[in-house]
């Protein structure tokens, strides 16, 4: 705990250039939060007075109040600075721990709660999430890039709204800096302010789970432009990847037809009075994915986009069923079983192999190299 303090600071403590300032995220952002309550245990002041103990923050009309051990407003904002933990909570909503600057205002009759986070702060908490399963430095310091590199990129995701990012998974999930891992934090420290860039500009870090032994060509998955370092790659050697290492590597599935049906009713692959008889593959993307996959009713055969697929039976059925499009089906008499291999798009970096690169004594530049080739490790 003493060393993730220390590591706190050192972050915090730094000059922040132009290009990595704080960032500002919206808080609860998913919540319609009217009031919420306050916990501080010294290190924070409220529009420059300290604050410690209970308070709540509410709207009030076009205005903000704090009622409690400190009261402030009604104002337009309240602003609160945070040098020590401070803990929100309130109805519904999850308590969470959060240091740096938080702006409390009012609109459309809600709380916008902004905090401003040092940049490798919010990175590790980003991290934190997103490497859970991960254990080895090296792979959480090629997460860290990853992650830095797609939160520069994005950061004009809410601009006109007065905030760089939300956190929702809309931008990167971000609940605060109460449960940063140590191993996160240290990654976000050992690489701060580094990118990874491609002719000099940040690239798109995609990444995903588990690549099931070769990552994916982007332009396979989706209709997006091609990026020469998003291509597919060879995880590892022959027969042995580098993410076999992964839990649930390999998976099976069984989908009933009468299930099948249903699900692609829903979808609107088939009209109500089709049934689904069979699935086959009927085109592979360079790694061996499924890219379309032909659905036969008894009038016709449906193409249906295998990306669309994972997407509409994971929104329908849940993410464990199908885990990626890497499979091949078996056909039974009145179900197909999806023998699969994989989690996730399967576009840039494989989690899971960069924790087997890493065990296998590579280097997270090495590792960003493998997975993005042609790109570089850089600053903005
Ligand atoms: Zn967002
Ligand atoms: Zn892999």
């Amino acid at each position: 705990m003493k060393r993730l303090l220390t590591l706190l600071l050192v972050l915090t403590a730094g000059p922040a250039s132009a290009a990595f300032g704080p960032v500002d995220i919206r808080l609860y952002s998913l919540h319609r939060v009217t009031s919420i309550s306050m916990e501080a245990d010294g290190a924070v002041t409220v529009d420059g007075r300290p604050f410690k103990g209970n308070a709540k923050v509410s709207v009030k009309g076009q205005n903000v109040a704090m009622d409690g051990a400190l009261k402030a407003g009604p104002e337009k904002t309240i602003k609160i600075s945070a040098a020590g933990p401070l803990w929100l909570s309130g109805p519904g909503l999850p308590r969470r721990r959060y240091t740096g600057v938080l702006t409390v205002s009012a609109a459309k009759g809600r709380l916008k709660i902004i905090n401003s986070v040092p940049l490798e702060v919010y990175i590790a908490g980003v991290v934190t999430g997103e490497a859970s399963d991960l254990s080895r430095p090296e792979a959480y310091k090629a997460q860290a890039v990853a992650a830095r590199t797609y939160i520069v990129k994005h950061l004009r995701n809410h601009a006109g709204e007065g905030y760089h990012l939300c956190d929702s998974t809309h931008c990167q999930l971000y609940t605060g800096d109460g449960h940063i891992s140590p191993k996160a934090l240290s990654a976000a420290v050992a690489t701060k302010g580094e990118l990874l860039l491609y002719k000099g500009k940040p690239a798109a870090t995609f990444y995903h789970s588990i690549c099931g032994g070769r990552t994916e060509t982007m332009t396979s998955v989706w209709p997006y432009d091609h990026k020469t370092y998003l291509v597919s790659v060879k995880d590892g050697p022959p027969g042995h990847p580098y993410c076999s290492i992964a839990p649930r590597f390999h998976w099976k599935t069984k989908i009933y037809l009468k299930g099948l049906t249903r699900l692609s009713r829903q979808a609107g692959w088939i009209l109500p009075d089709e049934q689904a008889l069979s699935l086959r593959i009927s085109r592979w993307g360079v790694s061996g994915r499924a890219e379309i996959l032909e659905l036969r009713t008894q009038r016709r055969a449906v193409q249906v986009p295998a990306t669309e697929f994972y997407h509409g039976i994971g929104r329908r059925a849940g993410w464990q069923a199908v885990r990626s499009t890497l499979f091949r089906i078996l056909t039974g008499r009145d179900y197909i079983l999806l023998d699969g291999a994989g989690n996730g798009h399967g576009v840039g970096m494989c989690q899971w192999g960069a924790e087997g690169m890493a065990r296998k004594g590579y280097k997270y530049r090495e590792i960003l190299k493998h997975y993005y080739p042609g790109t570089e490790i850089g600053h903005d």
